[in-house]
């Protein structure tokens, strides 16, 4: 079997899609896969999306609490009801909570300006990173980290937000993608060997990396950010806390 579409990849600001249900797992919390979503199913910090199924012909709703990938495959798991969840072959409309889907997409792309600034003025690596929807922490090799200097990054990520710096998603062949120095900080090089196509998410002229998430195309959808917080996960390894302002 093909596997499904699977839209965010190469459009972030798809919401919606008719689709077809190909596979159902009738368990507890049911498990939908379809021939294709716009569901992101979570990865590299960015939670799975919410939202809901729609059945066409008889208009019944159901709710998609996150999704997963499994398989290579986007499952869709919906919240249990009495009635059971739809059926294979169903056709059906999947729609994303688009509100909390556009802040992961804007709270992400704040993360790339921090990681770009971080890298690019102070020479930090990137150890790790998570985000909620409008908050978010990243983690650095950072050892130098102090109060004066958290102010001076937030004030430049703002800076380069305010740029209005466009956002590129890049899809390269593997040996292609290992040739940019740069990926290399973000461990392009860790991932797995059967990955043929390695897609890149460039903040031009600021920061680029192997990343499956989704993401603004302007960041002047970012708005502004600020430092919420800093701490010291040992000597070396610090964390930032930041918001969408
Ligand atoms: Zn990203």
């Amino acid at each position: 079997m093909t596997p499904g579409e699977q839209l965010a990849a190469t459009d972030a600001y798809l919401q919606r899609v008719a689709a077809r249900v190909v596979a159902v797992d009738v368990g507890e919390a049911p498990l939908v896969v379809l021939d294709r979503t716009v569901f992101y199913p979570g990865g590299g910090g960015q939670p799975a999306d919410r939202g809901l199924i729609l059945r066409t012909a008889d208009g019944r709703s159901w709710t998609v609490r996150t999704a997963r990938k499994a398989d290579g495959e986007i499952v869709h798991e919906l919240e249990p009801d009495d009635d059971g969840p739809p059926a294979v072959g169903d056709m059906v409309e999947v729609d994303l909570d688009w509100a909390r889907r556009l802040t992961l997409m804007r709270t992400h792309t704040a993360l790339h300006a921090l990681c770009g600034v971080v890298w690019r003025d102070y020479g930090a690596h990137v150890t790790g990173g998570n985000m909620e929807p409008g908050t978010a922490r990243m983690d650095f090799e950072f050892e130098r980290m102090s109060g004066d200097l958290v102010a001076e990054i937030e004030a430049t990520v703002n800076t380069e937000l305010a740029a209005q710096r466009d956002v590129r998603v890049n899809v390269l062949p593997r040996a292609e993608a290992f040739a940019i120095p740069d990926l290399i900080r973000t461990k392009v090089n860790l991932l797995p060997e059967g990955i043929e196509e390695i897609r890149t998410i460039e903040i031009v002229g600021l920061d680029l990396q192997a990343d499956g998430g989704t993401h603004v195309a302007n960041t002047r959808e970012v708005g502004a950010i600020r430092v919420t917080g800093y701490e010291s996960k040992g000597r070396i390894n610090k964390r930032i806390r930041i918001a969408l302002a």
